[in-house]
Formats: C-alpha cells, structure tokens, sequence
C-alpha cells in the first residue's frame, strides 16, 4: 500500500487527468451495471414467468425510484411488465437486448475516454522523471560519473523508467478504477442480498490475503535482476567503446565469456522472478473460482429455501464474477507498485547524490585575470590514498608554468581542481587572491580553456562542435579554425563546416580531432588554459601542426602546461616537476639543467627516442 501511495504521489502535478478519468469511470461502472442488472428480468422473461404474472404486476400501483437497487429492478419490472402486456415478448426481448447492447457500448467508451486521460498522465509523469534525471545528472559533478558506473546509470534511465510507467499505469487503475468498480458492484450485490453478500465478504479478504502475500516474495528478486541488467549494461558500454580494441588483441572470446557470465546471472535471476510472477496467477485464479463456487452453494440453498428468485440469483452471480477482475487487477497494481518502487529507489540514488556530492556554488563574477593564479598547500585525495601533497605555486598573468613528471604522479588531478571538477580538501586555488569556490562556477569555468589529451567530439557538425553553447558568430568561427591550422582541412571536407563528424568524432584523424578541440578552446577564448598532454596522443607530423597551434593560443594567455614531450615547454616561465604528489624539483629550463637532478634525466631520457 506504501509503495501505491508513493507512485501516485509522483502524478499528482496531473490532477485534473485523474479526476477526469474518475468521473469516467464512475459512468462506465454505472453503465457495467446497468446492462447486468436487466440480465434478471430477462431471464424472467424467457424462462419463468406466465402472462397473468404481468397483468398482475401492472395493476398495483408503480413503485417509486430511490437509490436502492432493489427497488431499481423493481421499477424496471414494472416497466418492463408494462411493455410485455402492451407489445408482447417478442417485441419486449428484442427491446431489452438493444438496451443492454447500448449500455456496454457506453461503458466501453468512457473505459476508452478514461484510458485516453490515464495514458496522457502517465506519458506526462514519466516525461517529467525522466527530464529529471537527465538534468540531474548534467548537474552532477565529474567524480559521480567516475565512480559509479555508466551501464548502471543507463539502465535506470531506460529500464527503470519504463517500470516506473507501467507501475503508475497500473498504481491508478488500482487506486481510481477498480475501487469505483468493486464499491458500484459490491453495493448492489449487498442490495440484492444482505445474507449471501455478507457471507462473500468473508472470502473477499481472505483471497485478497493470499495474493499479496504471493506478490510480496516478488520484490526482492526484481531488485538483483535489474542490477545484473545494469552490469550487463556497463560490459556493454564499455566492449563497443573497445571494440577496435578488443579485435587488436583478438580478445573477442574473453570478452563474450564475460559476457556471457553475466548474462547467465541475470538470466537465472529473471527465470526466478518469472516462476513467482506465473504462480502468482493461477494461485489467484484458484482463489476466485472457490469463491464463485462457495456463493453457488451458500446463494443455492437459498433459493431452495425461496429465500431468493432464481432469476435474481442468476443475476447476483453475474454481478459477483464482475467483482474478480478488479479485484484481481487491484491484487496487481499492489504487486507493480511494489516493482515500481525499488525502480523509484534505484533512481532516487542519483538524486540523492545530488545533495551529497553537489558542489557548492559561490558568488564572485570575474571575466579577466588581471594579476595572478595561485596554487596554496593543496592536498587532495580521490580516495584514500594522497594524490596531491602540499603543492603551492603561481602563474602570473601571461606567463606559462609547466607541470612535468612521470605518469600517476599527479598532473592530471591538478587540472581537475582548477574547474573544480573535484573540490579540495586541504589549501585554496586562488584567481587574484579570490578563492574558487567563492565564483560561481558556470563563471569559473567560463574563463577556463581546457585541452586535453583525448579529443572530446560529439556526433555533430564541425560547426557545432567548435561552437559548444557559445554564441554563434561566422567570422570568429573561421579565425579560430585558422589559429587552430584547421580551417584549411575543414574546407576540404564535403560540407565544410557542416560536416558530421560521426561518434566522437571517428571520421576524423588525431590530429585533425585534436585541432578541432584547440579550435573550440580558441573561439571560446579564455583568459585562463590548461593544456593537458595535448599532443602526447599525435604522431610527430600532426603534433608540430598541433603544437604550432597550441603556441597561436597560448600566445597572451596565461597557461598550465602539462607537458609529454619536454621539447615544448623549454620557454616555460617556470618547470615544476611532480613526484608521487609533491613537488620535486622546480625553476627554468637552464636552472633545471644545470642542476643535473630529476628533470634533467627526464630530458635525457627522452632525447633517445
Ligand atoms: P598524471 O596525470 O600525472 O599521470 P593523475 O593526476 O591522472 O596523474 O593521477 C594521479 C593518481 O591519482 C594516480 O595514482 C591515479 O591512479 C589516481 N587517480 C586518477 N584519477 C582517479 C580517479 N578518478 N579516481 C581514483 N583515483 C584516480
Ligand atoms: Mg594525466
């Protein structure tokens, strides 16, 4: 019931949907009825009752219409007894059918015009969840995605918003339909026969009781089963983004093994929750044929006893086997809103990450440099271990500071605080002397130019790609491209800058990629960049054309340089060379040299390639 609750809950920003469909339903119940309860004197029609019965019943006074159903099948006797006298049968059966008829077609359409509302309001709620998690997700910070994982994030995208859709569709027809249903009919069958209708009331619950308990061994299943297609997901993901990769290294049969494993994982999981789910059932198919059967017994005897019309029997039966599917539906609605929620919980995982990891935003607005960036005693850690050590530095404007040292020692993760992509633990980044938490952050970032070693390329246009949320301006578009030394290759591509550069940009050579991400960095021309390894991906032939135009744009900028090849950073204003975390070693190329320590034998090393 909680869990039915809670998804409603979620739709309750569409309530005018729901009302609408109630009133529907309220008409097509109404309607339902109606055509079952003309079923009694019908039958009577056919089978019982002897012309002098008729003359009989129209002779005493007409009853009065009130709001007991009784004295409804009374009214419509007398009607009915009226036409037969006047009319004939014949005439009064071919009538009594073509009302009947009229009265499920009238259901049947306002079902159809409460369906139609109830499908606009579940297409809506879960066109809102999912924008929700979209956004959410666009808002989180770079260290979620690196921690959890891709498939997963995926899954709850697709997967458990579409088990959160059929769980609403089924969570209103069980809170706004089935009820309409069960009471409409429940209160006639009580007007038809308080004993045989109280004697129903004891198996009503007691079936009721058995389903949900069937239903609720259900959830936990459901819960791992989706978590293996998650890491089904991930393996994935991250096979077609190897996929060059796997065929270099002929690997392909680790790679369907795994597969394959986690696969078989899920599949044994699914076949489990499924064996639950097909008992669930003829378990409650059983449950309702005994309790059809009881009422024929206890309803049975009472007609023997001529407690009851077997015509009105016959109908109360009827009446009674409209009840099972709402009520089994209502059984159903529990049980996939029970589904439902730990799809909900899966996805409230993101959200609630957006409490715990946001990263604060501050205030400050700035849009040049005007003296310095400074690096004070910053340590950091992405887990345990410390990756950053006391590290204290300071780029003047216009000036470039190189960070070299070997692979893991720290480069990379200093390039991730300055847009705090990561948030520090220990010392400050300061932007003349203001700390950079207090900017706000769209603003930070804005004076940030950041290349890095892969090329990140989205399947667009040259053009769109360049461009990226800037404003668009034609001129500036080709000047970038030309500081770049890409213009002269995007002209001779068949579209020119509407060329589409397929996934990631794969149409593309490294260097050409790597000259459209220089491209972007200039046109959104920041007084700040960061360079990490730009070139270090390249052959010698596109790096000096890269290079070439890695110089056009730090030419009047201030840089951090992460340099690969220390050819390139000779003129830097100062070296720092990083070890496991701290600073080793630093000053200018000569001063470096000259003191024949760490640097000078990274240089030395690479002068033999
Ligand atoms: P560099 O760029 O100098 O090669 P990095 O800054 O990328 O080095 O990495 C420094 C250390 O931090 C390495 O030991 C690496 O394993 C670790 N590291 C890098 N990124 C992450 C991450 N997202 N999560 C956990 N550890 C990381
Ligand atoms: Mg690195």
């Amino acid at each position: 019931m909680k869990s039915l609750i809670r998804i409603i809950k979620f739709n309750l920003g569409y309530k005018k949907y729901i009302l609408g469909s109630v009133f529907f339903n309220l008409l097509s119940s109404f309607f339902g009825l109606f055509s079952f309860i003309l079923l009694a004197p019908l039958l009577d029609v056919i089978f019982n009752k002897t012309d002098d019965y008729y003359i009989d019943l129209i002779s005493k006074p007409s009853p009065v219409l009130s709001f007991s159903t009784e004295n409804f099948i009374d009214l419509i006797n007398y009607k009915l007894a009226n036409l037969i006298v006047l009319e004939g049968k014949v005439y009064t059966l071919l009538t009594v059918c073509v009302v009947i008829g009229m009265s499920v077609l009238l259901k049947n359409l306002f079902i159809y015009l409460s369906s139609v509302l109830v499908s606009l309001l579940v297409n809506k709620s879960v066109g809102d969840i999912r924008n929700n998690i979209f956004t959410t997700l666009m808002h989180l910070p770079v260290a979620y995605l690196s921690d959890e994982k891709k498939g997963e994030v995926i899954s709850k995208i697709s997967n458990d918003v579409q088990e959160i859709e059929w769980s609403i569709q089924s969570a209103i027809k069980g809170v706004f339909k089935e009820p309409i249903n069960i009471l409409v009919f429940l209160g006639s069958l009580f007007a038809m026969s308080l004993e045989l209708s109280l004697f129903i009331v004891i198996f009503l619950p007691l079936s009721g009781f058995l389903i949900s308990a069937v239903s609720k061994s259900l959830k936990k299943n459901t819960k791992s089963a989706q978590e293996y297609f998650g890491n089904l997901l991930a393996h994935l993901e991250e096979s077609l983004n190897g996929f060059k990769l796997i065929k270099a290294f002929s690997n392909e049969k680790l790679f369907i093994k795994k597969f394959k494993s986690i696969n078989n994982n899920f599949i044994s999981n699914k076949v489990k929750a499924y064996r639950k789910a097909d008992l669930a059932s003829p378990t409650s198919e059983f449950l309702g044929v005994i309790a059809v059967i009881s009422v024929l017994w206890y309803g049975g005897s009472l007609v023997f006893e001529g407690k009851m019309q077997s015509s009105y029997f016959i109908t109360y039966i009827i009446l009674f086997s409209q009840l099972i599917d709402p009520l089994k539906s209502l059984s159903k609605s529990i049980y996939d809103a029970q589904k439902g929620n730990s799809a909900l919980d899966r996805i409230e995982t993101i959200f609630e990450a957006k409490k715990t990891d946001f990263i604060l935003d501050g205030k400050s607005i700035k849009n040049d440099l005007v003296d310095s960036i400074s690096f004070n005693n910053i340590s950091f850690s992405y887990k345990t271990d410390k990756v950053l050590n006391n590290i204290s530095f300071k780029v003047s404007k216009g000036k470039t500071v190189a960070l070299v040292g070997q692979s893991g020692s720290g480069k990379s993760t200093i390039a991730n605080l300055f847009p705090r992509f990561y948030d520090l633990e220990d010392g400050s980044i300061e932007i003349d002397g203001v700390n950079i938490k207090d900017f706000k952050l769209s603003n930070l970032r804005s004076m940030i130019g950041l290349v890095s070693q892969e090329s990140i390329l989205f399947n667009d246009t040259i053009e769109n790609n360049i461009v990226f949320g800037n404003e668009f301006n034609k001129d500036k578009l080709v000047e970038a491209s030309k500081v770049a030394n890409a213009h002269d290759f995007i002209e001779e591509l068949a579209n020119n800058y509407q060329t589409n550069i397929g996934d990631g940009g794969n149409k593309l050579s490294g260097g050409q990629r790597q000259r459209l991400s220089i491209a972007r960095a200039v046109y959104k021309n920041p007084p700040i960049l960061i360079l990490d390894e730009a070139t270090s991906a390249l052959d010698t032939e596109s790096e000096k054309l890269v290079q070439d135009a890695l110089n056009k744009l730090m030419a009047n900028r201030t840089s951090i340089v992460i340099a690969h090849r220390l050819s390139t950073i000779q003129h830097a204003d100062e070296i720092i060379v990083l070890q496991k975390g701290l600073i080793v070693e630093r000053g200018s190329h000569k001063i470096l040299i000259k003191k024949n320590g760490i640097y000078k034998k990274l240089v030395e090393m690479q002068s033999f390639e």
